[in-house]
């Protein structure tokens, strides 16, 4: 392959290279962003969660102070009014008020809860709440202004009445596929929003202050997350990818053949227009060689001289048939060649053609067969295109022909068809070669290991007006064995002497 040619190879490689790392990169970009874009999401999405929980145990433990503030503000204190609040009031576990000289004044008999005594001052004077973590519980201790003088409320949770009253109330209505979920400070499922099942934990946000333990887990079901779409896309994006190379790569093979086929047939050419010359010259030489000789009347006896016209004859018929065969092949690569067909016998027409050879067969001692079988009915051609055929394969037969020089040439009817043959034992042809040989310009071998010299439009041409009459050309060869070369024409329907155009 030239340099051009492998640059430009090259180019397209290159650039299928560059547009596949380009590919690449901007996947991963985009995978990036849209896997931060869904965190971001996500995240927002679960702190609002968050949020709303904790607002919504605020609002609880606000609504409860309020109520047992009431109760204390009555001038007494009456325990079955308090144990009808904790009744109302599930979201709390336990209940213990102590006054401010740290006395238990409910339950009756409890004693005083260890934080009372870390109670700051400020807080007894202002009033006021605080969440306070007593192993991993949270505990809402209370300033409540009572009857005789302000009261702490110490109160524990019930975990069963926030998940009930709360969680399910907050984050059951979530849409979508999504699974919220609230983790206790072991890590431990407390509350889902539904079943997780396959759903995978994507991000976890911790609650504020009233929760401070507990945190909000987001889960995703397989194959809903972003991620799954990403991959989705991901896989999309490289199988577009894979069939494009594919694409390429099958353009550039497609090309690659393309590009030798056209140096195959350019290098044919060239060495048609080599064989062509060659073969004009030869009998033009010749014809002038022994043209001039006569001419100069130095033949002393009438018999050299009868040989030396009938050497010009013979070598012009040469030049006749060779530039017959080269005009013919352009008239048919043109599209413009025409046949005469009509019915015609075929016997004379092989002994014109044998006669046209009788020199070189006798010259070169080729032993000769014909045999045309009696009463052949005619058949329909153009004589002359039939006639150049035929001795264009006699022609090859002489030229591949060695040591055993025998031609055989007969004909006999098959069917509807009369088969001509030309049979040779010379160099043969091999196998792989069979199919090519009736391509235009295909010659066995390159030119310069070539003993004999020729166009290599015989065959194609040969091949062109068989099919133009409807009929077909057969061969069997075996290298070193022989050739037979086979035409079948049509038999004419009889006395309708037909004439068409081919
Ligand atoms: P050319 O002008 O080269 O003879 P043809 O088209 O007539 O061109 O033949 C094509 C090729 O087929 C020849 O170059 C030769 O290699 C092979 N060929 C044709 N006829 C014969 C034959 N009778 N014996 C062996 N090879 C043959």
């Amino acid at each position: 392959m030239s340099r051009a040619r492998l640059l430009t190879f090259g180019a397209v490689v290159a650039a299928t290279v560059i547009l596949a790392v380009l590919g690449y990169v901007s996947l991963r970009q985009w995978q990036a962003s849209a896997e931060l874009l869904f965190r971001e999401q996500s995240r927002d999405m679960v702190t609002m969660a968050a949020e709303k929980v904790e607002m919504a145990i605020l609002k609880a433990e606000e609504e409860c102070l309020s109520s047992l503030q009431a109760i204390l503000m009555e001038p007494t204190l009456r325990p079955e009014a308090l144990d009808e609040w904790r009744k109302k009031n599930a979201i709390f576990a336990s209940l213990t008020l102590v006054d401010r000289q740290g006395r238990v004044l409910y339950p009756p008999g409890a004693s005083a809860p260890a934080l009372a005594g870390e109670i700051p001052e400020g807080l007894w004077e202002r009033g006021g709440r605080r969440h306070l973590l007593v192993g991993d519980q949270v505990v809402l201790a209370a300033v409540i202004p009572g009857a005789d003088g302000p009261v702490l409320a110490v109160l524990g949770r019930s975990v069963e009445a926030v998940k009930r009253d709360v969680l399910a109330k907050t984050l059951g209505g979530l849409e979508g596929p999504s699974v919220l979920a609230v983790l206790d400070a072991q890590g431990d499922l407390l509350y889902t929003s539904r079943p997780i099942e396959q759903a995978t934990r994507v991000l976890t946000v911790a609650f504020g202050e009233a929760l401070p333990t507990w945190r909000v887990a987001l889960y995703q079901p397989p194959g809903v997350s972003s991620r799954g779409d990403v991959r989705r896309q991901a896989m999309l994006f490289t199988t577009a990818f894979a069939l494009l190379l594919l694409v390429i790569a099958l353009g550039l093979f497609a090309t690659y053949r393309l590009l030798q086929r056209e140096t195959e047939m350019a290098r044919l050419k060239s060495d048609f227009v080599a064989n062509v010359s060659h073969d004009l010259k030869t009998p033009l030489s010749l014809i002038r060689m022994f043209g001039e000789t006569l001419e100069l009347g130095r033949v002393p006896d009438e018999v050299t001289r009868r040989e030396y016209y009938s050497i010009i004859t013979r070598e012009s018929e040469r030049l006749t048939r060779l530039i017959d065969n080269v005009l013919d092949f352009s008239r048919i690569e043109g599209g413009g060649q025409r046949y005469d067909i009509g019915a015609h016998p075929v016997e004379p027409l092989i002994h014109e053609v044998l006669d046209a050879f009788r020199y070189p067969l006798a010259q070169r001692a080729f032993k000769l067969d014909v045999t045309v079988a009696p009463d052949l009915p005619e058949v329909l051609m153009d004589p002359e295109a039939i006639k150049q055929a035929l001795a264009n394969l006699v022609d090859n037969a002489l030229k591949y022909s060695t040591e055993r020089r025998r031609l055989e040439v007969s004909a006999r009817q098959e069917g509807t068809w009369v088969v001509i043959e030309v049979a040779d034992e010379g160099i043969g042809i091999p196998a792989a070669e069979l199919e090519r040989i009736f391509e235009k310009f295909y010659r066995i071998g390159r030119s310069e290991t070539q003993r004999t010299r020729g166009s290599g439009v015989g065959l194609a041409l040969v091949k062109h007006i068989v099919e133009a009459h409807g009929g077909r050309v057969g061969v069997e060869s075996r290298p070193e064995q022989g050739s037979r070369f086979s035409l079948s024409l049509p038999i004419a329907p009889i006395s309708s002497p037909l004439r068409g155009e081919g």
